[in-house]
């Protein structure tokens, strides 16, 4: 039972697994709050999916751009960006994959400053999940691991230095 759609031209199947990592932050969320706990709950359930969906963009446009466009994403737990031309340089490896963590690190930023200028909650609380949430993408992504944004980045940096 996928959901066939598409972001930006790119066509993206959601399996259902999509809707664990929605859960699980909702869950998280739910346990680390008293106050405004079903709002901030919800929200955060939801919000996981815009921090998924701006990583997931970062990677179309930086594809793009590098001339390697993304041709899919299968989206289980997480996103993964699908391209069926591997015979890319390692510039446009490194390009494709930078454009997920530039997106993420961006709205980490973004949504951290504005949930500093916030004054009240649950808008201030909405924000900093918000913030959370990208940045725990950032961070997973950065790991040095094969598939991951920072393995490819990494091993096509060592692939430039030779
Ligand atoms: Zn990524």
């Amino acid at each position: 039972m996928n959901i066939e759609t598409s972001l930006l031209g790119v066509p993206i199947t959601i399996r259902p697994t999509a809707f664990g990592a929605g859960v699980l932050s909702s869950l998280v969320v739910a346990l680390l709050t008293r106050e405004h706990r079903v709002l901030l709950s919800t929200a955060a359930g939801m919000l996981w999916y815009s921090a998924d969906a701006a990583h997931v963009v970062g990677h179309i446009v930086s594809s793009q751009l590098v001339d390697a466009p993304m041709d899919g994403v299968d989206f289980g737990i997480y996103p993964m960006s699908v391209y069926l031309d591997h015979e890319v340089s390692p510039m446009q490896h490194i390009g494709r994959a930078a454009g997920g963590l530039t997106a993420s690190l961006s709205a980490t930023l973004v949504l951290a400053m504005l949930a500093r200028m916030v004054p009240s909650a649950p808008a201030k609380q909405i924000l900093t999940i918000a913030a959370a949430q990208n940045g725990l993408i950032s961070l997973v992504s950065l790991l040095p691991i094969p598939m991951v944004d920072g393995g490819v980045i990494y091993a096509n940096m060592r692939k430039l230095q030779h």
